[in-house]
């Protein structure tokens, strides 16, 4: 892998994918390879799981 420097979410470990969306530098952890975005894109991409209905009984 050519790609330097640290990842931009946690600083503390070596970046090893690039964000596709906001160019960042992230580490494996922090990087969605189904997406191919960094964790904070990644978590703005998904339609946001609703945590409502299973929540609520209906009687
Ligand atoms: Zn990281
Ligand atoms: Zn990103």
């Amino acid at each position: 892998m050519s790609v330097s420097g640290l990842c931009q979410i946690c600083e503390s470990r070596p970046a090893q994918a690039r964000c596709e969306n906001c160019g960042a530098l992230v580490c494996e952890k922090h990087f969605d390879r189904g997406l191919g975005l960094c964790a904070d894109c990644a978590a703005q991409a998904r339609p946001g799981e609703q945590p409502d209905d299973t929540d609520i009984h209906r009687f």
